[in-house]
């Protein structure tokens, strides 16, 4: 059976098939005309202006968009990829906020690494910071505002969630390190300004940290003078030495704030892909950010669907992705995704993400909410009287019933 986006591409190729396709039959590419099928002459799709073929090849959908985009909208892309990077002798992070991606205004998004030993010094903030590990292993400190100490180890595809203001620190261990991305609930978020416990020192008299720690002035003389930020440690020991050396006679969280998303039982699971979430119903101290880590094997779809309770900002972390966002007006637009790139969806507009690539497409999406939420087309379409759908669309009720009505997550099912 040949494709609508297929026969669209052929018609392309030859003006003389373009009038072959009818708005009426196969989508709406042509009222008003947007899209290569509407180009009459071979000059319209050539591109002889200055351009970096390497850049442009890696969004083919804004080269040439599918003939169903129309309008305009902002851009749903931004990158890691080409974020500069701070680099300190122990690591470095790269930040995406929203002074770099106008749309990402619930989440800023940090990407940082860290070497076996290196340490993301003692800090805390103003937003809640949720994290996934992308690389290697790392040891987590937190304290949170009821006074009890956690110390964990946190693998490939766990998660950590540190409430706003819970003092915390990283630290890359053995054998080589660690990298992973933050994403703050804020997009104004800046992992560069921080509040860190070495600034908040050297910026005390030392007669007041006399006073407040109880021990004489001199103890605090040899301190930084500038903050540590990220710097080379040495190893930590073993974490149950660690785990008995900060608790003392502190009470027990009652939750851990590591979460094993990625050996987590999926929320949906399917013959072409998979999600799992993590959100405050399986991960409770994560009330404020929830997630969803969709796994995408080649020719699937992540189905139509949106969230209604918060934006979505993603993060791409393998594969080759290509989303369309639709909005009022109406509006679509259709943009590609590559490993390290971030994609950002308002709440309540529709989308769909395509692996189009030849190997599993990977990205996570998180949610400034403590439940992750959706709406499936499909499930809302099989849950409506079937004599109502059939008038929208023109599509029988027959067809209609064999659309699937158990919220697939990515389909085809096969
Ligand atoms: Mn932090
Ligand atoms: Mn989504």
């Amino acid at each position: 059976m040949i494709s609508r986006r297929n026969l669209l591409a052929a018609s392309a190729m030859g003006a003389a098939m373009v009038s072959s396709v009818k708005a009426a039959s196969f989508g709406n590419p042509d009222e008003p005309p947007q899209g290569a099928i509407n180009a009459k002459g071979l000059g319209n799709l050539s591109d002889p202006g200055p351009q970096s073929q390497v850049l442009g090849g890696q969004f083919p959908s804004a080269q040439s968009p599918p003939a169903t985009d129309i309008g305009g909208m902002p851009t749903p892309w931004a990158s890691f990829n080409n974020a500069p990077k701070r680099i300190q002798n122990g690591g470095w992070a790269r930040q995406v906020t929203v002074a770099d991606f106008a749309i990402s205004k619930e989440i800023s998004g940090v990407n940082m690494r860290l070497t076996a030993g290196g340490i993301r010094e003692l800090h805390w903030h103003q937003a809640a910071e949720w994290a996934i590990m992308t690389y290697g292993t790392c040891r987590v400190t937190v304290l949170d505002a009821q006074g009890r100490p956690y110390v964990a180890d946190v693998r490939e595809g766990d998660l950590w969630y540190f409430p706003p203001g819970a003092p915390h620190s990283l630290q890359g261990l053995g054998p080589d390190g660690c990298e992973f991305v933050i994403c703050f609930d804020d997009g104004h978020a800046d992992e560069f300004n921080t509040l860190l416990v070495t600034d908040w020192f050297a910026h005390t008299p030392p007669e007041v940290l006399a006073k407040n720690f109880g021990v004489p002035a001199e103890t605090f003389a040899k301190i930084p003078l500038h903050n540590l930020w990220i710097f080379q440690g040495t190893l930590p020991g073993d974490l149950i030495t660690d785990r008995a050396a900060v608790q003392k006679d502190a009470p027990v969280p009652t939750h851990p704030f590591i979460f094993p998303l990625g050996s987590s039982r999926p929320f949906k699971s399917s013959d072409t892909g998979s999600i799992q979430v993590a959100d405050s119903s399986n991960f409770k101290v994560s009330t404020a950010v929830s997630a969803a880590l969709v796994t995408v094997r080649p020719g699937g779809i992540r189905e139509m669907h949106w969230h209604p309770n918060a934006d979505e900002w993603q993060y791409y972390i393998k594969g080759k992705a290509r989303m369309t966002v639709f909005d009022t007006g109406p509006n679509a637009l259709t943009t590609d995704f590559n490993a390290g790139d971030i994609g950002y969806v308002r709440r309540n507009l529709g989308h769909y993400v395509e692996n189009v690539g030849d190997t599993d497409m990977q990205f996570i999406g998180v949610f400034r909410a403590p439940h992750y939420e959706e709406v499936s087309l499909s499930n809302w379409l099989t849950h409506t009287p079937p004599k109502l759908v059939a008038q929208h669309l023109n599509v029988d009720e027959g067809t209609i019933a064999s659309w699937p009505d158990y919220v697939p997550g990515v389909m085809p099912k096969r």
